[in-house]
């Protein structure tokens, strides 16, 4: 059984003050959460902070992203040694906005996906296709290419170690949710895509949804077979809303 992972990805967002009142509103309702792990993905600067006042919880912290290098010069980059350093355990690789607005490639996401695993982080890798190539019937071509970059490099087996989240890009941020038969369709697609690898894999590794999850359509997305949780944006910045997600599965 692949226990639900419903992970917060708080994205540019969040002061000192409003996330200390957020994660207060959190860790009074983690009580509540039954199935499912909780984890928080803040700003890199806010990453202390949070490990600190999340040290008397089970709730993890990961990063929004990672360097692909180890340390030097590489002006503006944060390497997965000083995140696990800080107390991360998780990083986000390849989410669609560092794809989409920094140009970061299919190759240049597989590296930091495995600079993320060297440095002991658990990568959350970002896989998903762009309205027009839904439209144009592309959606298994897209995600199945941005699979095989990671796989290329880093083997079949790192999947098993990872987590995959499953995030159509039209529906990030836009309050258009996949419907949870769309979204099973995919995650069905790469989890038998990783089965003719290696069965063990894809057994193992936990798949999350993401895009416009709300606690009123967390519950019927997290039902579905191959869906083991969510990638949370917009809600998770409301404690009432990012637990009305994580007491779903
Ligand atoms: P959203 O973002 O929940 O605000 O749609 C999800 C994500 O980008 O991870």
């Amino acid at each position: 059984m692949r226990q639900p992972l419903v992970a917060g990805n708080w994205k540019m967002n969040g002061s000192l003050d409003s996330i200390n009142t957020l994660l207060e509103g959190i860790k009074a309702g983690l009580g509540e959460v039954k199935t499912a792990e909780v984890a928080v993905c803040p700003p890199f600067v806010y990453i202390p902070q949070v490990v600190q006042m999340l040290s008397d919880t089970a709730v993890s912290v990961g990063s929004q992203d990672v360097s692909d290098e180890e340390s030097g010069a590489f002006t503006g980059e944060v390497a997965g040694t000083m995140l696990r350093d800080v107390g991360c355990t998780y990083a986000i690789v390849g989410h669609s906005e560092r794809r989409s607005i920094y140009g970061e490639s299919d190759e240049f996401t597989a590296r930091k996906f495995a600079a993320a695993r060297r440095f002991g982080l658990t990568p959350i890798l970002c896989v998903g296709e762009l309205l027009e190539e839904r439209e144009a019937g592309t959606t298994e071509a897209v995600v199945g290419r941005q699979l095989d970059a990671v796989i290329e490099l880093e083997g079949i087996a790192a999947l098993g170690e990872a987590v995959i989240a499953y995030e159509p890009v039209w529906a990030i941020g836009t309050g258009r949710t996949a419907s949870p038969e769309q979204a099973q369709e995919v995650h069905a697609f790469i989890r038998n895509k990783l089965a003719g690898l290696d069965a063990g894999v894809a057994d193992k590794v936990r798949i999350l949804y993401g895009g416009s999850v709300k606690a009123a359509n967390a519950a019927e997305l997290f039902a579905m077979a191959d869906i083991d949780g969510g990638l949370i944006g917009g809600a998770s910045l409301q404690a009432g809303e990012f637990l009305g997600i994580c007491t779903a599965p």
